[in-house]
Formats: C-alpha cells, structure tokens, sequence
C-alpha cells in the first residue's frame, strides 16, 4: 500500500516525499477516496493518526485546478499551535506548488495576517476568535470557499467556540464540502455535525480510544512523593522524550524549576505564557533542545511533536477524553509510546472509567528501590491478564519491552494495589477529586 494509489499530481508526491511518509495510515487510506469524490466527511479521529495529511492531501489535489490567490479552503482549529502545525503541513505537502497558505489566530499582531490575506491565499487556517475579528472588518473574503474543515470539534466545543463556529458558517457559501473531525462525539457535537454535513461518509479509526501503539502503566504514590518518584523514574528508565502533564500551572512551573535544577533540559508550556515563549518551549521540545515539556492540558492541546517516548500524567487528567489526548501525544504514527500515569488514592474512580475505554484492566507498576514512606503494602503477580489492544509489552508486564532495561529495574512485572496507610484514617486523606474541581486547570 502506497500513495501511488490515490492517482495524486506529481507535485503533491513530491510533497509527500518532501514530508517523508512511506505508507498511507488507516485514516489516509479510508478518508483520501473519499476527500477526492467530493464527500463530506466525518472523521472519529484522533491527533497522531495522521489525519491532517489526511485532508491535506486531496484539498491540495483540488487546489492543482481553478483559480489561485483566493480563499478557496478554510481550516478552522482551535488552538494556535494545532493551526501552526496544520499550517505547517500544508506548506511541506506543497513545496512544489504555488499554493499559499496563511494562519490566522489571536494573540500576535493583527497586521501580518492582513497583509498574507491581500497578496492572496488559497488555504487559510484559523481558530475562531480572530478570523470573526477579521470577518467584522471585512479583512477575509470567505465568499469563495470550496472545502472547509473544522478540525479538532470536539475541543473547539469544550473551549466555548460552538458559538463562533456557527457565526463562521454564516459567511461560508452553503454549496461547500465540509470535512469535520473529532475524537470524541458528545451530543453537542453530533448535533453541529448533522446540521453542517450533507450526506457525509463516516470514517472511523479503531475505537475512541487511546492509540493502540501506547503502552499504558499506572504508578500508585501519594501526592508529596510525586515528584521524588519521577527523579527516580527519569534516572532509572528509558526514558528519552518526554511530555508531562500536570494538573494547575502554578504544578507545571514550578516541577519544571525543580527538574531544570536536578539537570534535565526541560522546559514548561503553560497558558500563561505569551505566545512567543510558548511557541519557542513547542520548537525547543520538537528541536531536542528539551528533552522533557512539562505542560497543562489546554496548553498542550494540539501540539504535534513526533517521537514523544514517554507521556506522563503527573497528576491524573479530569476525563477520560483528556486521558485520551494526552495519550494521543505519544505511539504518533504507528511509533510505539509508553503512557505512565501517577495515581492517588482519591483517582481509583477515574481509573476505573479510563480502564472502562482501553477495555482492560492497566498495569500497576511499583519502581523498585523507591520509598513509598508506606504507601504500598499489597501486591499481587502480573498474571492477570492485561489488554488483548496493549502492545506486546505491557502485557508481559513491560518485560518484553524494548524500551525496558535489561536489569527490569523499573519492570519488576508485580501488580500493585495502592491502601491507605495504616497510620493515617482515609477519611483524613480525603480531598475533592480532580474531576470535581472547578477552575484548577491551565
Ligand atoms: P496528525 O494526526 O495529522 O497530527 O499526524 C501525526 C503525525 O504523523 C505527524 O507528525 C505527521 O507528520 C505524521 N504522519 C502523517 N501521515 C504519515 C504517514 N503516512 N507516514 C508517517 N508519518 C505520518
């Protein structure tokens, strides 16, 4: 299988063998057909199965025909960097083209996104908020847009841009093709699908579920050795890029500091920050400036780094579907990842709905030679079974794993179950959990 298939102009090849892919993945070889009869699409996919290219590819196969220097394709997304990165693979796909492609977001001057539009592009690609802006001053024509895709819905919903998205559409022409991808497909978003799709071909990649190419592990600690556990970890095992996920900015600045001072290269990506240093956190992590990204979730929230090994949720995210997009950063195109998440005590509910997605129990892992202070007290073996989905790995308790070291230091293959301390009551432990907390995250 290659994308000789698709009958795809010479150019477009060269941009595919410009970006460096070989073999189409799933969502490439069942949406591109699709794409290039003309068919609205909805697409369950989530980030890191390559569906940009995806949508790329035979938009950029249309643009090969009609005029040029007008909008003829909008891309809406909704954050900066999954707009930079759907960007940046449209400008790799079409090296050889004269194609132009212009992003178009808040937070950095308004000016040069102007001037891109007079000189005239084909594909925009913007998040809601200033393409409205640009609409109201009457900066962006959208009169003569052909294809438009509404990239990562289900995010844009839980953002606030539902809204917004219906605005846009007011200013799009209703004879269109729409491609509209989500990972997830809430009501809300079902609902905005069937309005905005005519007759579309569903295209599904495996389940809504995290990637099958990540290895799933859960670490039991309690919060206060979280961060000696992870020093420990960081010296003990493989692991060699790494994206880690806390749950407040205030946890993902100051892990950083205490990681930069035990010596990794690492760098935080949080909201706060302006969007030049976050931007430069996202090129020095993708360049291998920094091996470890210590981010929150709506900070992370599209970045596209490719060969993250490791991703680890130092705090265990709210949902299930934020579980999910974590994951989706690491095991990207067909690589395989490992996905270690520190649990507590009060998160034993949200394992158990994350356990209900993957259909399996996931591994409890215990690092050998690290002092739980009394935190773990039962184990039980490794033998029971984990995920016919999990890679060879992490059924074998990570044994097998290439990754793992040869001494299984980290790997000891036991299963352990987290108690409460004998000398502390649980009631005493308890704190709200995570996914209850209002106004916590980034
Ligand atoms: P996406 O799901 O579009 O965010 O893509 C995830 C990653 O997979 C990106 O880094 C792409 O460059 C990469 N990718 C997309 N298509 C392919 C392919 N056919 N072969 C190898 N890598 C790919």
């Amino acid at each position: 299988m290659n994308f000789e298939q698709f009958s795809l102009d010479p150019r477009i090849n060269a941009g595919i063998k410009n970006a460096g892919y070989t073999t189409p993945t799933p969502i490439q070889q069942q949406a591109i057909p699709v794409v290039l009869e003309g068919h609205d699409i909805l697409g369950l996919a989530q980030t890191g199965t390559g569906k940009t290219a995806a949508f790329m590819l035979p938009i950029l196969q249309r643009l090969t025909k009609g005029p040029l220097r007008k909008v003829r394709v909008l891309i809406v997304a909704p954050t900066r960097e999954l707009a930079e990165q759907i960007a940046q693979t449209s400008v790799t796909l079409s090296k050889q083209m004269k194609i132009s492609t212009v992003t178009v977001y808040g937070g950095v001057g308004k000016m040069p996104q102007v001037n891109a539009l007079r000189r005239g592009a084909e594909i925009v690609v913007a998040c809601p908020g200033r393409l409205l802006d640009l609409i109201g001053e009457g900066q962006i024509d959208l009169s003569g847009v052909e294809v438009l895709v509404l990239d990562e819905a289900d995010h844009m919903c839980d953002m606030g841009f539902l809204p917004d998205i219906r605005r846009i559409l007011k200013h799009v022409p209703a004879k269109r093709q729409t491609l509209f991808f989500s990972a997830t497909m809430p009501d809300d978003i079902r609902g905005l699908a069937s309005d905005i799709l005519k007759h579309p071909v569903t295209v599904q990649i495996g389940m809504i579920a995290p990637a099958e190419t990540v290895s799933h592990a859960l670490y039991p600690v309690p919060d206060g050795l979280k961060t000696k556990l992870l020093l420990t970890m960081l010296q003990q095992s493989e692991i060699e890029r790494a994206l880690i996920f806390t749950r407040t900015k205030r946890r993902a600045r100051s892990l950083a500091e205490t990681l930069g001072k035990s010596g990794y290269r690492v760098s935080a990506l949080q909201g706060n920050m302006a969007q030049n240093r976050r931007q430069e956190a996202i090129n020095g992590f993708r360049s291998g400036e920094y091996d470890i990204l210590v981010a929150t979730d709506i900070a992370a929230r599209g970045i596209d780094v490719a060969s993250v090994s490791h991703v680890i949720n130092y705090d265990m995210p709210d949902t299930v579907d934020a579980y999910t997009h974590r994951i989706g950063r690491t095991g990207r195109a067909q690589l395989t990842g490992e996905a270690f998440t520190f649990t507590e005590h009060d998160d034993e509910p949200m394992v158990r709905a994350i356990e209900r997605v993957l259909g399996s129990p996931v591994e409890r892992r215990k690092v050998d030679g690290f002092d739980y202070g009394g935190a773990f007290v039962q184990t039980r073996p490794a033998s029971q079974g984990y995920a016919s989905r999990q890679p060879q790995s992490s059924r074998n308790g990570g044994q097998n794993s290439s990754r793992a070291p040869q001494n299984g230091s980290t790997r000891a293959g036991a299963v352990t179950e987290t108690t409460t301390p004998e000398s502390k009551p649980a009631k005493s432990r308890r704190r709200r959990p995570y996914w209850r907390q209002q106004g916590t995250q980034a």
